[in-house]
């Protein structure tokens, strides 16, 4: 029997199975030529098309323009051709404001770029005849047709490279105003009724070789019913659409991705999640329970976070003993205000409402005397929160719940110095994810857990309950599995940092691979949780080989993003080079090495009972933005070779104690 499964990504026919998308294919059209020709249209002819709560732009521009794709990995290296017709935009959303482009056509000449293109994305797409460009004398060509019958003849001519005023007057009138947006509708079954109709948005990224400025020219051809019986209506109108002056067209070379992780296609106006644990209410509200938070320590987690809870519409005290940090918080949150709009998280002025609602004070007494919740963000060190929390006790109301952000303590490293256990909790956020942590301590009250959870659903983020403490919590112990095998593949000589780091993202499809994300977490703390020693004696080679490793970067000052290097150079890494995944050796057997100690935490930890395997799974998809698990890479790789490739690369690489071992092995072998 098929069985959905909710974790899936699918398309039609689904009943075959989930997108087992190649290895070899990611979201890069990597040879794109294009011919764009806007021109200036009438407003209202124009806004005809438009839906609500989309309106025309500041100017009505509608924008032809014409790709030529080759070398498209997810088509296995082939291409096509598209012609999509734009109109200039801005969409007015209750929740979200967006300027760009709103898709009123785009033709296609390949049916696989049609459907998943509609169905996943929601772009109008439609098939066409669209010849490759053709340049004679400096004058380049295309055409769209379809049943034989002409559509629209475009060209552009004379062309130059653009002066840098222009380069700079483009880039100035684009910014912030670049959105693709379109609408997705799906109709009912007979064609009555919509079962989807929705606001879409779609970002791409592409890196330009080349760009010219010329002349662009349009001709449309009006259609009959007999000519174009699918499409003519489409054609009549936008050729009935004025040209009232052509703007500047341009040709341009290079490549683009359609996969950028932190900006993925969204439904607009609506915060998507995956499933949470608890069914998500519609509209953001606070809840019940919790009128006014408390975040001690206002430092890079206490700022986002405070502004985060004051966006969902709470009260905010933010504390710090440090007048020289409490000095930097405008600045902090200047800087994590337009992630959390350009995320799709808040609109501008939900930021503005929650400045409104925040304190900011070195006076402890006074920041906890209203609170109901307090979530503490100070140093990671266990004296400094044991101290804070046996203050808390003592000074907060007795209805104030404390939480503890700790990444690498336990609850149960601090929670005995309070006297009120049944409101103490890890309520753990990551930066610039949705996920949070949420762990009882050996006297929380289900009732505590559930104010936490309800909380953190109010916050449009999703919780992740433990079912008990667990060093790292999921997210953190299944990463640093990665991050030392990546490490001990590179003391070991096996492979370079950037063999590794183009194997992970190449098979995970992933934005950087293990050494880009350490230098973006910092090699200081990277390294800060790594030892030669313990104890006073030794720990094994590979662990000392690997913690030396990680300190000599330290030493020299590389410390990764923040510093400008570690195991790349900032602002522009070479894994961001458009051709950085180019290469054709075969990298499945160091995959393998590196994948399987990700797998193997994860069912360490299903085997410790801390959580299930689906919310193993949910957990790293949330946080990575990958489409499996460890759980889901055990399943495409077969219990047996995942057996197999342990057994070769634990004697090598291996940083599990026989005991995890053990377990691991037994867990894996009854499933
Ligand atoms: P940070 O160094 O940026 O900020 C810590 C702040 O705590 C400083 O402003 C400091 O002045 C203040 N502080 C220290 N002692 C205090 C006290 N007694 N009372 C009040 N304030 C005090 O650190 P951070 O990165 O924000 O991390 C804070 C906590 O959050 C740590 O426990 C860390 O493990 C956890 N955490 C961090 C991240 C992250 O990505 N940075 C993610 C999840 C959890």
């Amino acid at each position: 029997m098929f069985k959905f499964n909710p974790y899936e990504r699918y398309m039609m026919p689904a009943h075959f199975g989930g997108l087992h998308q190649d290895e070899n294919s990611s979201g890069w059209y990597r040879d794109v030529t294009m011919m764009v020709v806007p021109f200036l249209t009438d407003r209202e002819k124009l806004a005809a098309y438009l839906p609500p709560p989309f309106t025309v732009g500041e100017q009505a521009v509608v924008t032809v323009a014409y790709a030529h794709s080759k070398d498209v990995d997810w088509l296995a290296g082939r291409g096509y051709n598209l012609v999509a017709v734009t109109a200039s935009a801005v969409f007015n959303g209750e929740n979200e404001q967006l300027e760009g482009q709103y898709s009123l056509v785009w033709w296609e000449n390949l049916a696989d770029a049609i459907l998943s293109g509609r169905e996943l994305t929601g772009i109008p797409k439609i098939f066409a005849d669209i010849t490759d460009h053709s340049i004679t004398d400096g004058l380049w060509q295309t055409n769209v047709s379809h049943f034989d019958n002409r559509i629209l003849d475009m060209s552009v001519k004379n062309l130059r490279p653009p002066t840098p005023e222009e380069i700079e007057a483009t880039q100035a009138a684009q910014e912030g105003k670049d959105h693709p947006m379109a609408w997705r509708y799906f109709p009912g079954v007979g064609g009555f009724g919509a079962t989807v109709s929705e606001p879409t948005t779609f970002p791409s990224e592409s890196v330009y070789t080349g760009a010219w400025v010329g002349e662009g020219s349009l001709d449309w051809n009006h259609l009959t019913f007999e000519q174009n019986p699918t499409q003519y209506h489409i054609v009549n109108a936008l050729a009935d659409l004025p040209v009232l002056a052509y703007l500047p067209a341009m040709v341009t070379t290079g490549s683009t991705n359609l996969f950028v992780p932190d900006r993925m296609p969204r439904v607009l106006d609506k915060k998507e999640t995956l499933p949470a644990n608890k069914p998500k209410e519609s509209a953001i509200k606070t809840i019940e329970e919790i009128e006014t938070v408390c975040f001690i320590g206002a430092g890079t987690m206490g700022c986002s976070n405070a502004l985060v809870a004051a966006v969902s519409g709470y009260q905010v005290e933010l504390f710090d003993i440090s007048a020289e940090n409490l000095k930097q918080v405008p600045k902090r949150f200047k800087e994590f205000a337009p992630f959390l709009v350009g995320a799709g998280y808040c609109t501008p002025d939900a930021v503005k409402a929650a400045f409104g609602r925040i304190s900011v004070g070195a006076d402890l007494e006074k920041a906890v005397a209203n609170a109901d919740l307090i979530s503490e963000s100070a140093y990671e060190d266990r004296g400094v929160k044991r101290d804070i929390h046996q203050q808390l006790d003592k000074l907060c109301p007795d209805k104030t719940i404390l939480t503890t952000n700790t990444s690498s303590l336990l609850v149960s490293e601090i929670e005995d110095v309070v006297q009120r256990g049944d409101r103490f909790a890890a309520l753990h956020f990551y930066l610039g994810s949705r996920l949070v942590d949420i762990v009882a301590g050996p006297r929380t009250t289900p009732e505590t857990v559930d104010i936490l959870c309800r909380y953190v659903e109010s916050l449009n983020l999703v919780p992740m309950v433990l079912k008990k403490e667990n060093p790292g919590y999921i997210m953190n112990a299944l990463l640093a599995s990665v991050l030392m095998r990546a490490c001990a593949l590179v003391v070991e000589g096996v492979a370079s940092v950037e063999e590794v780091d183009r194997t992970y993202m190449r098979h995970l499809k992933s934005p950087m691979g293990p050494f880009g994300i350490m230098d973006m977490i910092g090699l200081g703390l990277v390294s800060g949780q790594t030892k030669e020693t313990e104890g006073g004696a030794e720990l094994p080679d590979l662990q000392r080989k690997i913690a030396a490793y990680l300190r000599s970067f330290v030493e020299r000052g590389d410390l990764g993003t923040q510093s400008g290097k570690g195991f790349y150079t900032y602002p522009a890494p070479a894994y961001q080079a458009a051709d950085f995944l180019n290469y054709g050796e075969d990298d499945s057997d160091i995959f393998d090495t590196l994948v399987s100690p990700l797998i193997r935490s994860g069912v360490l930890i299903a085997s410790k009972d801390v959580a299930d395997p689906e919310d193993i799974d949910r957990t790293w998809m949330i946080a990575t933005n990958q489409s499996a698990g460890p759980f889901g890479l055990l399943a495409s790789m077969g219990v047996d070779k995942f057996l197999e490739v342990s057994q070769k690369t634990q004697d090598k690489f291996g940083l599990f104690t026989a005991e995890q071992n053990e377990l691991i092995e037994t867990y894996v072998k009854q499933l």
